[in-house]
């Protein structure tokens, strides 16, 4: 005999073996069409339409964000599921986010069915632009978040993994100005902006032997001159800057924009910088909701490890770390691919509608939703879960 709660996972389990093949027809045509950073149209219309024709209503341009969706089913204890669905420029869905977004639907209709049931609300949230544009922040500080105790996503990898080791970044736009002159006739009149961007690339290897060893900055040229016989006036030079923490973050950056600078000094050049505006925060896993993700995975035949035990781990900033430090969360990794295959690559992006990646799409959506059931229905789990918070996450200047 069934107890409620069995029953309730079972429910939600068959609803989306029930619509298993649509969901994964949403997975490889999201991975056909390939949409950047806030230009995620054909995906955003692609989910809501089957979100809604599915009972779980959601509405697009939402929370600042135009191609981001939400809407939210039941009442009580409120469970927030995210999709991403933003692809990468020259590599596609080497991220696999076709497979994150349609567990995410999948996740978001099953648990829309028995919500009323389970005494508990589903708030389901598109949020495009997690490769570089900040689509949780931007919509988490137009409200996105208010009103929602927990909030999770899986991610596609190549080992089910209780979390990504998500460390602090920001982005960081360095431009350089000298003079232009021609190269052979008057090179004495030049300033060169080019040798300006290189000096200050370089500074930043020698900068890296004295920085902690989980510490990443990685930069590159995005402006480099016109031709060659004209001394390069203006260059400008992209980077991500990352650090275990924000604390650790803010000490690093005043030293990676001094070593850029030094650049321009050296070769009487000027230099501007800016920031970006939307720096991502390390991810927080709350190890009470993630005991239950990892016993709902593993009812589903997956072994989730904690990074690093078996030797795997990926490392990389996403912006739902700002969301763990906002409501107690989980971001775990599910194999979608061999192992191996390293997230942002083009192996990553083939991988990414074989069998091995729909089968991830449906796990990940019974996980969540099994997970999801697990917190609406034990008020001790909810308020273990609210108490780890409140001991891990005191960072609250995360938007
Ligand atoms: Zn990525
Ligand atoms: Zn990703």
């Amino acid at each position: 005999m069934n107890t409620p709660i069995q029953e309730l996972k079972t429910r939600a389990c068959d609803r989306i073996d029930a619509i298993a093949q649509e969901l994964i027809e949403a997975s490889h045509a999201i991975h056909a069409r390939p949409e950047l950073n806030f230009e995620e149209h054909f995906a955003a219309e692609l989910l809501t339409t089957i979100s809604n024709k599915y009972g779980m209503p959601v509405e697009k341009n939402v929370f600042g964000c135009e191609t981001g969706f939400a809407g939210e089913v039941g009442s009580g204890p409120t469970v927030c599921i995210m999709s991403e669905y933003d692809a990468l420029p020259d590599i596609g869905h080497g991220c696999g986010h076709n497979i994150i977004a349609t567990a995410g639907l999948g996740a978001a209709i099953a648990l829309s069915h028995v919500a009323d049931d389970a005494g508990g609300r589903i708030r389901y949230l598109g949020t495009p632009a997690e490769e570089g544009g900040g689509g949780k922040l931007v919509m988490a500080r137009h409200g996105a978040l208010d009103g929602v105790d927990v909030a999770m996503m899986v991610h596609s990898a190549d080992a089910d993994l209780t979390t990504i080791d998500a460390i602090a970044l920001q982005q960081l736009l360095v431009e350089y100005s000298g003079q232009a002159a021609h190269a052979a006739a008057a090179p004495e009149k030049g300033r060169n902006a080019l040798d300006a961007a290189v000096l200050g690339y370089m500074a930043v290897a020698t900068l890296r032997q004295h920085i902690l060893p989980t510490e990443r900055v990685h930069g590159i040229f995005t402006k480099g001159g016109s031709k060659p016989n004209i001394v390069p006036h203006e260059t400008a030079t992209e980077w991500y800057v990352r650090s275990d923490t924000m604390d650790s973050l803010n000490q690093l950056k005043p030293r990676v924009l001094a070593a850029l600078e030094s650049g321009a000094h050296a070769c009487g050049c000027s230099v501007r910088h800016e920031w970006d505006g939307n720096p991502y925060a390390d991810m927080v896993t709350n190890n009470n909701m993630s005991a239950m993700y990892i016993a709902n995975a593993a009812a589903l035949g997956r072994s989730v490890t904690v990074p690093g035990t078996n030797g795997r781990r990926v490392v990389g900033s996403t912006d739902m770390g700002n969301i763990s430090h906002l409501v107690p969360s989980i971001h775990p990794m599910i194999a979608s691919a061999p192992l191996g295959t390293s997230i942002h690559t083009v192996a990553f992006e083939l991988a990414s509608i074989t069998p091995m990646a729909d089968r991830a799409v449906i796990d990940g959506a019974k996980s969540m939703a099994m997970t999801a059931i697990d917190y609406w229905t034990s008020s001790e789990q909810q308020a273990a879960i609210s108490k780890e918070f409140a001991q891990t996450n005191a960072d609250k200047g995360v938007l």
